[in-house]
């Protein structure tokens, strides 16, 4: 096992009706923003259940932050936080809510541009504001992570970052948030939460046992309550709840402590989404099968693991078995609606060399848990998934 530390301070108020703990999680003298994406929040009536819970607390809305959340709104939201001396955020939403509220948390300490946050990819936060959420989507694991994507519109950049600072205090999971959700989120959130496993599980060996169960327990409970999900004619409480802490424990460090980890699914995935506005679980749905089968050396001994605990694959030569879970992989993701190709998307050979140069362009030139995959290493994958 590699050395490793592990602190997650962010406090879990899981199950239903806990939206009414907002009283007991919110400093009781705080004056919240309220930061929700588009409509679901009110339509659905979380927002006004978060207004209540909140009681006589000072509170202001801001609404509008959209999927693949903009460094550009964000701005406007810093702006409001300044000007009404807000000193809590509250995000309601998915993880494009609370990734953008983690950047807001830390923008408004900074001098300057606080594009600088994503240039340095978090190194320069010293501070940032006390933030909650309350999660409407299981997909992200943001909810209990100190990590966030923001998005450059005109610059067309999608970036990470992460903190010490930027934990959320604490996070509300109640899994009947999730009941409205459409059929493509919901199958969004099963893909995002089951590549955030193969990250930081599908590398090399080290020894790391309890990690490596941990992370096929995620991955096999993904396989047997996503299809159920989307199946249902109705929602099933128990097959909610299963999936909304299966996708924080996916990313919330647990599984990450002491391996080596990947992420170069996630970064190509950026680059398609922030190019042709792909949904981020879909960008992940492309790359990972054709990144495993060029990866297929440097993986080996996890991928075999892979086929024969997760898929319970024993049949023939290595070679066959790790064909087999790669298959089976992709079959999942198709399974669930979610495309595997590039094609599926109207995109073709000749819009690879443009998601390379962005890569490139980022300093994402040598990515994964061998450092090795290069542009063109990049290239081919791209090309492998069209
Ligand atoms: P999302 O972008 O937060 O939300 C997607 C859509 O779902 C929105 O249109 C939203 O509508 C809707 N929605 C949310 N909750 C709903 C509900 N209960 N009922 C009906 N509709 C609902 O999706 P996400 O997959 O959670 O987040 C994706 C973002 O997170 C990407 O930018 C990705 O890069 C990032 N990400 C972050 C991490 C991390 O660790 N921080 C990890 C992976 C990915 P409204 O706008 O109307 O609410
Ligand atoms: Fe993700």
């Amino acid at each position: 096992m590699l050395n490793f530390d592990f602190h997650n301070p962010t406090h879990i108020a899981f199950g239903e009706g806990r939206v009414a703990d907002l009283d007991r999680l919110v400093p009781a003298q705080a004056r919240v923003l309220i930061l929700v994406g588009g409509a679901s929040a009110e339509k659905n009536g979380t927002l006004a259940e978060v207004r209540q819970a909140l009681g006589a607390r000072t509170h202001a809305t801001f609404s509008g932050i959209e999927p693949n959340p903009s460094y550009e709104t964000a701005l406007r939201a810093v702006q409001q936080v300044r000007e009404g001396s807000f000193d809590f955020l509250l995000a309601v939403g998915g993880g494009s809510v609370i990734d953008a509220v983690k950047f807001i948390a830390a923008a408004v300490h900074i001098e300057g541009d606080p594009w600088s946050i994503l240039e340095k990819r978090g190194r320069n936060i010293a501070r940032a504001m006390p933030f909650g959420a309350v999660l409407t989507l299981p997909a992200t694991g943001s909810e209990m992570n100190n990590g966030s994507v923001i998005t450059h519109r005109a610059k067309g950049a999608k970036l990470p970052f992460s903190s010490a600072h930027c934990f959320p205090r604490f996070a509300v999971l109640d899994p009947t948030k999730t009941y409205t959700l459409p059929p493509q989120q919901l199958a969004n959130g099963v893909v995002d939460a089951f590549v955030h496993t193969t990250e930081q599980y599908l590398t090399y060996p080290v020894n790391a046992l309890v990690q490596d169960r941990f992370a096929e327990g995620i991955l096999q409970t993904l396989v047997e309550v996503g299809p159920r999900i989307l199946a249902a004619p109705e929602p099933v409480y128990a097959d909610r709840a299963n999936m909304m802490w299966t996708a924080t424990l996916a990313l919330n460090g647990l599984i990450g402590a002491g391996v080596p980890q990947d992420w170069a699914t996630h970064m190509i995935g950026h680059e398609l989404t922030a190019l042709h506005g792909i949904d981020h679980a879909r960008t992940l749905a492309i790359v990972l099968p054709a990144l495993l089968n060029d990866r297929r050396e440097s993986k080996r001994a996890k991928l075999l693991q892979y086929a024969e605990r997760v898929w319970g694959l024993r049949e023939g030569d290595e070679e066959a078995r790790i064909s087999a879970a790669i298959e089976r992989t992709r079959a999942f993701f198709e399974s669930l609606g979610v495309p595997t190709r590039l094609g599926a998307y109207g995109l073709g050979a000749e819009h690879v060399d443009a998601v390379v140069a962005q890569l490139e362009a980022h300093g994402m030139v040598k990515l994964g848990e061998q450092r090795d995959i290069t542009p063109e290493v990049a290239r081919r994958i791209l090309l492998a998934a069209l």
